[in-house]
């Protein structure tokens, strides 16, 4: 199973001004998608090109939530870098966690609440590299 989730996002392009519409994704789950984490080590998760003129948009700032069934904690919850959004935090997070649960089919929340760790985004990336599998 696979319990990554990206939702479509519109976001204009800041060189031709097109509006556009990508997927951003915002609940990883490392197991299943082990090249997203891969993208999260070298920052370019969610980074865009513009499909009309071609140039890098760059990163749609959004929380990540990194589900990691295997590991301590098992699930990392990473805040968006803006202030703006992340004002939103309290209601994402919930959110977030309540999808995968309701994705994973476990009605027990005790184990994510206790098991979700907060991790900022320049450290999300030191923190998944570490994991033992993903050394090579
Ligand atoms: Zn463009």
């Amino acid at each position: 199973m696979d319990y990554s989730y990206a939702k479509a996002t519109e976001h204009s392009c800041p060189h031709c001004h097109q509006t556009t519409t990508a997927d951003i994704w915002l609940i990883v789950d490392q197991a299943a998608r082990p090249e997203l984490v891969q993208k999260i080590i070298n920052g370019e998760l969610n980074s865009l090109m513009c499909p009309n003129c071609g140039q890098s948009i760059g990163e749609i700032d959004r929380p990540l939530l990194v589900y990691r069934p295997s590991e301590q904690p098992p699930l990392l919850f990473s805040p968006a870098r803006k202030t703006a959004i992340a004002e939103d935090q309290a209601h994402n997070v919930q959110a977030l966690v309540k999808r995968l649960l309701d994705e994973i089919g476990n009605e027990d929340d005790d184990w994510v609440m206790e098991g979700l760790k907060r991790v900022h985004r320049s450290q999300l990336a030191a923190m998944l590299s570490s994991d033992s599998k993903f050394e090579s």
